[in-house]
């Protein structure tokens, strides 16, 4: 029986690692022939998140996060030019390269928005020879077929000895009137069968030798393998994003159980998507705005740059399991519950300790962790601590007190839940863009005093700061209305 976990409802009570103290976790990562966009953010943010709270409740976490840079096609039904091929015939360059080169910068853009690395990232390329075998596992179960050098999964087999549909709620006959009938099906006993192994036509640059022709695995492939391969037959934790779900996820589990004769996945996870002023992100919709372009702020969509904890914040305010409306106005909103949350942080380090506490604050660690608790619901634990910052606020203002082992509590829970769960970096008030304005403040401040001491005659102290700033590599010009300065 398949057993389908799609929320972790009282995850204490209901999440049970099959080995006790350790959770195997495998995430659905990134197709690098592109930029990472928004809709790659969410997963990586919802994951990181599991990630880091496993951690907290002391988890020994293995979690693996591959790299697809072979075998996903165009089309999901196993049709068109290879991604990553095209982008390198398009580019003039080795698809080895355009790998590298996408890898790096989502590598870049992801710890711009602080999501951990993983434990294990492995590439599928890397692993063919356990692809094969995996594909001569399913053929020798009888489940598979070959046909003109490729291989498909004999879905009509399979269903009859397992429930092939299960997660995403289809069966047979909802699958056939989806699946579009293209070039090439011919060879296939059924539209709905999938590529296990697919025969490299002329012009494919990447292939490699097999027992049934020179090609390459089908992209469902790399996820049974390697999760298996570095997490075992049965591990706890699989996710992705919902639109993985079929035929992606589905194929895994087919191809799992028809090598295994089991299911390997204990708890399937699937994060929502974002839509982009409510209609789906789509090349047809142009629509796209990649990382890079929200942190720059260089696309028609937005009013202006948006940080990496924007982005992550905006995430994080809605549970992942629902669906997210991006727009300019909903990120600056988003922009300005950071601000207050950062304020209140620098405020909180700031307070001083009194003899008693009359403020509210008890509770909050309960709050934060039974909202966890439930599923991941981050809204709840980012509307619990805004709650707290009435208190912070009170104390700031002299109108109330706390004392010095409720501060030191406070401190701790908006630590742990902030900064290290939700993995918002508070203390860089305004982010990049924050720090250059502090920065040319104290300058211009320094300058400024400068200015005064020339006209008090107090060349001592003008010399001074002058002669310092430029050992430090600044350049100072007197103009007639003050000063100019530059690097
Ligand atoms: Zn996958």
């Amino acid at each position: 029986m398949l057993e389908i976990y799609n929320s972790l409802t009282r995850f204490k009570e209901t999440f049970k690692p099959l080995h006790e103290g350790h959770v195997g976790m495998y995430v659905c990562g990134p197709t690098v022939y592109g930029d990472a966009h928004l809709g790659h953010a969410r997963p990586a943010i919802t994951f990181d998140l599991l990630y880091r709270y496993l951690q907290y409740l002391g988890y020994k976490v293995r979690y693996v996060r591959n790299i697809t840079d072979v075998g996903h096609l165009e089309h999901d039904a196993d049709e068109g030019e290879d991604k990553i091929a095209k982008k390198a015939r398009l580019e003039q360059l080795e698809p080895m390269e355009v790998v590298q080169f996408y890898t790096n910068r989502y590598h870049r853009d992801m710890a711009a928005l602080n999501v951990l690395p993983p434990s294990i990232e492995p590439h599928a390329s890397g692993h063919i020879i356990e692809q094969i075998a995996f594909v001569q596992k399913i053929l020798d179960k009888g489940y598979a077929y070959v046909s003109n050098g490729s291989v498909y999964m004999d879905v009509e087999k399979y269903a009859k000895d397992y429930p092939y549909g299960k997660l995403s709620g289809r069966n047979l006959n909802d699958i056939v009137t989806e699946t579009r009938e293209l070039d090439g099906q011919d060879e296939k006993k059924h539209s709905y069968d999938f590529a296990l192994w697919k025969k490299a036509a002329p012009e494919h640059i990447m292939h490699w030798p097999s027992p049934w022709s020179e090609g390459f695995p089908g992209w469902h492939m790399e996820c049974s393998t390697m999760g298996t391969k570095y997490l075992g037959e049965r591990f706890d934790i699989h996710g992705g994003g919902l639109d993985l779900i079929f035929p992606h996820h589905e194929a895994e589990i087919a191809q799992s159980c028809a090598a295994l004769g089991h299911e390997t996945v204990h708890y399937w996870m699937h994060n929502n998507m974002i839509t982009i002023a409510g209609k789906k992100m789509g090349k047809s919709y142009n629509n796209f705005i990649t990382l890079e372009q929200f942190f720059k702020g260089e696309h028609p969509l937005l009013s202006k740059p948006f940080g990496p904890m924007v982005i992550r914040f905006f995430i994080l305010q809605a549970h992942y399991r629902s669906t997210v409306d991006f727009s300019s106005e909903a990120l600056e909103a988003a922009e300005k519950g950071l601000q207050r949350m950062q304020e209140a942080y620098a405020r909180l380090l700031k307070l001083q300790a009194g003899n008693q506490t009359t403020v509210e604050v008890a509770g909050l660690r309960q709050r934060c962790t039974e909202a966890m608790d439930d599923d991941l619901n981050t809204p709840f634990v980012i509307a619990a601590l805004f709650d707290s910052t009435r208190a912070i606020n009170t104390v700031h203002d002299g109108k109330g007190t706390i004392s010095e082992a409720d501060l030191k509590e406070l401190r701790e829970v908006w630590k742990t839940f902030a900064i290290d769960i939700l993995g918002l970096r508070l203390e860089e008030q305004g982010g990049d863009e924050g720090k250059q304005k502090a920065f040319n403040g104290a300058i211009d401040l320094l300058l400024g005093i400068r200015l005064q001491a020339k006209q008090n005659k107090d060349w001592a102290t003008s010399d001074k700061i002058r002669n310092e700033l430029t050992a430090l590599g600044f350049q100072i010009k007197d103009t007639k209305d003050g000063f100019e300065w530059s690097i």
